[in-house]
């Protein structure tokens, strides 16, 4: 048995007989999701539909498909995330390609892709994506608005390298990847929008430990006592970098609204709007340049 599997003993068997038996594995990690993901590894492992798995009844695995299957299961038990082991997670319909440099992109931060969709309504813009990860939301833009200009920077050089290998891979050529902290690598420009989903849990919130959370890069998600360190740097910074009447879009935590409008408030911050996500808690604001 591969090292890596740890315990984990399939039977070599038909596929209708590992489905079931994958399923019970997995329920420790992936509870509800046991099947889903249990059909995820199979169709990756043999390189076939859910259609073709579901139709595969009775046929066995290759020698070299069940050790491959063991591997990928030992790696799923021991906690790693689904969109690690797949190497890829859909955001806004576009595929891409994620690791462990890269926070999994998360269905809520779709939202602020519809809201600068929304909001920006000219043909043309300069925007730019801070702390770009895999690249999601500016590369989720450029594929909606073709002509816009879109500068997505990160501080982590292994980030930047997912997310430029995912433009390359979706032919999206109008994003330029820069890297460096919040507005390093933005000096002397002025943009119309800028947007960024920052690290904003506290450092000792006990999410960071559970479930995908765990293995992400903590940079990505932590930021400080309160979890407002990066973005109290963007409420902070961000209006030098934009035109007058340009905004600024950001993803926060459920708790942090009444700190955050004190900020906003303070820094000059005008029409400041939240948006909840789709569990009904804060999740955006928007705020315009005065
Ligand atoms: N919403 C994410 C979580 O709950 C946090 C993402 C972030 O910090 N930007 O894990």
């Amino acid at each position: 048995m591969n090292s890596q599997a740890g315990p984990v003993t399939l039977p070599i068997g038909a596929v209708s007989q590992l489905r079931m038996e994958l399923r019970h594995q997995l329920q420790s990690v992936a509870g509800e999701s046991a099947q889903v993901e249990a059909d995820l590894l199979l169709m990756t492992v043999l390189d076939c539909n859910r259609a073709q798995l579901f139709s595969a009844g009775d046929e066995p695995i290759t020698a070299a498909q069940h050790r491959q299957l063991t591997t990928l299961v030992g790696r799923r038990l021991q906690g790693e995330p689904m969109a690690y082991i797949l190497g890829k997670r859909e955001f806004w319909s576009l595929d891409l390609t994620v690791n462990g440099a890269t926070l999994i992109p998360r269905p809520e931060t779709e939202q602020l892709v519809e809201i600068a969709l929304q909001e920006i309504t000219g043909e043309q813009a300069r925007v730019a994506d801070l702390g770009t990860g895999s690249g999601a939301i500016a590369l989720a833009l450029a594929s909606e608005r073709p002509h816009w200009q879109l500068i997505a920077t990160d501080a982590s050089q292994a980030a930047l390298e997912v997310a430029n290998g995912n433009a390359r891979a979706l032919a999206l050529s109008n994003v330029e990847f820069r890297q460096g902290e919040w507005f390093a690598p933005l000096a002397g420009e002025q943009f119309d929008l800028i947007i960024s989903n920052p690290p904003y849990v506290a450092d000792d919130d006990p999410c960071l430990e559970q479930g995908d959370t765990a293995m992400e890069p903590r940079m990505a998600l932590a930021a400080g006592d309160d979890g407002l360190d990066d973005l109290r740097q963007l409420i902070g910074g961000a209006a030098e970098f934009l035109h007058t009447g340009g905004q600024l879009l950001l993803e926060h935590g459920n708790d942090q609204r009444a700190e955050l409008t004190r900020l906003l408030t303070t820094a000059g911050w005008q029409q400041i709007r939240y948006y909840e996500d789709l569990a009904g808690h804060d999740r955006c604001l928007l705020a315009t340049r005065g």
